[in-house]
């Protein structure tokens, strides 16, 4: 099963909305780990809560607010990115670059 976000990535395997599905502190604590030095950033055990892009309900600080390619597709009322006229513009093909499963998922949806 897959829940595919806006940028193609799979929510449905993300430790975000696995360790909110199931409540795992431990989870959450390897993943803020991960993530803060993956990414540089201050990630605390609270942010680590998401039920997916497009679900209803909390989502990880950064998918929220800071994806700029989430903030573009609902300004423009997609879905996701696959369905943009524009797929891939220039920002998109540069993060899929980085994380080719999404580019998979968007494709497999075209
Ligand atoms: S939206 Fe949530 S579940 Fe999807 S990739 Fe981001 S943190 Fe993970
Ligand atoms: S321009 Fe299209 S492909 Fe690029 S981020 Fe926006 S919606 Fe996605």
């Amino acid at each position: 099963m897959k829940m595919i976000a806006i940028c193609g990535i799979d929510c449905y395997s993300c430790p975000a909305r696995l360790a909110f599905v199931n409540d795992d502190d431990a989870l959450r604590e390897k993943t803020a780990r991960e993530w803060s030095s993956q990414f540089d950033a201050d990630i605390k055990l609270e942010h680590v809560n998401c039920t997916g892009c497009t679900a209803e309900g909390v989502k990880f600080p950064h998918c929220e607010h800071g994806c700029t390619m989430r903030k573009c597709a609902m300004e423009k009322k997609l879905d996701h990115c696959g369905q943009c006229i524009e797929y891939p513009c220039e920002e998109l093909a540069d993060f899929l670059t980085h994380v080719p499963e999404a580019k998979v998922n968007l494709d497999s949806l075209r």
